[in-house]
């Protein structure tokens, strides 16, 4: 109906027929080649060799349960996704969240079809103003507006506010990640919250797990009973 649209492979310069790929600037060939997350633990998300259908959860999650309930991340942050990520957040490269919100909705639409307690809310993971501003957009809301809408789930994009404007996660060691971050978030719209009884939190890349677990601590003093995350890329 719209005829040949086109645009060229953001990861290596091909032609691409938007229409045949859902209007992502990705090449098949490129595709066929992304690093999707296999093994992982059911509520960390991190990459687990010995985790299974019997065994969900890795040895780090058994010890010390974290506050976010179960982690689906779509690829692994290897090639060409943390290029991916580095030109959305880094180069403005909006095309990218487009690409990485549709790999994330093609990894989550057969573990939510099996999913018998659809979430309530999609809350993208905040930004400090500061940052925000700096950056113009917050990529977290990019890839998780898209998402939102193929999946007809509310996306909630002030209910939380970032208070603190801690130092980049990424120049820190995991103990040092979660004092950094403590604090740091403020819920916004109690109502919609004390309503929800399952929030997922939307982030680009979960490393530590740090950010997703202090907001889901936060929400959980708030009374919301089930906390997922869903990220693009899982460190
Ligand atoms: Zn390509
Ligand atoms: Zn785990």
């Amino acid at each position: 109906m719209f005829g040949f649209l086109s645009s060229s492979c953001l990861l290596c310069d091909t032609l691409v027929d938007l229409n045949a790929h859902n209007g992502i600037s990705l090449c098949q060939g490129c595709f066929n080649d992304l690093p999707w997350m296999q093994q992982a633990c059911r509520q960390c998300g991190a990459a687990c060799s010995g985790c299974s259908t019997q065994s969900p959860v890795c040895g780090a999650c058994q010890k010390k349960p974290p506050p976010v309930d179960y982690t689906l991340s779509a690829l692994s942050y290897v090639s060409p996704v943390n290029y991916l990520i580095t030109q959305l957040k880094f180069h403005h490269q909006l095309s990218a969240a487009a690409i990485l919100s549709e790999l994330l909705y093609l990894s989550l639409k057969p573990q939510l079809a099996r999913m018998a307690d659809k979430p309530d809310i999609i809350i993208p993971a905040p930004l400090h103003n500061k940052r925000l501003i700096k950056r113009g957009f917050n990529q977290a809301v990019e890839i998780a507006r898209p998402l939102a809408k193929s999946l007809s789930l509310p996306l909630e994009k002030n209910a939380v506010k970032r208070i603190k404007n801690t130092l980049p996660q990424s120049e820190l060691n995991a103990s040092q990640r979660r004092n950094n971050i403590r604090g740091s978030f403020e819920l916004v719209k109690t109502d919609i919250l004390r309503r929800a009884s399952h929030v997922v939190i939307l982030d680009d890349v979960v490393t530590t797990g740090a950010t997703c677990n202090e907001l889901a601590r936060v929400l959980k003093e708030a009374g919301v009973a089930t906390v997922g995350v869903w990220s693009a890329a899982r460190a």
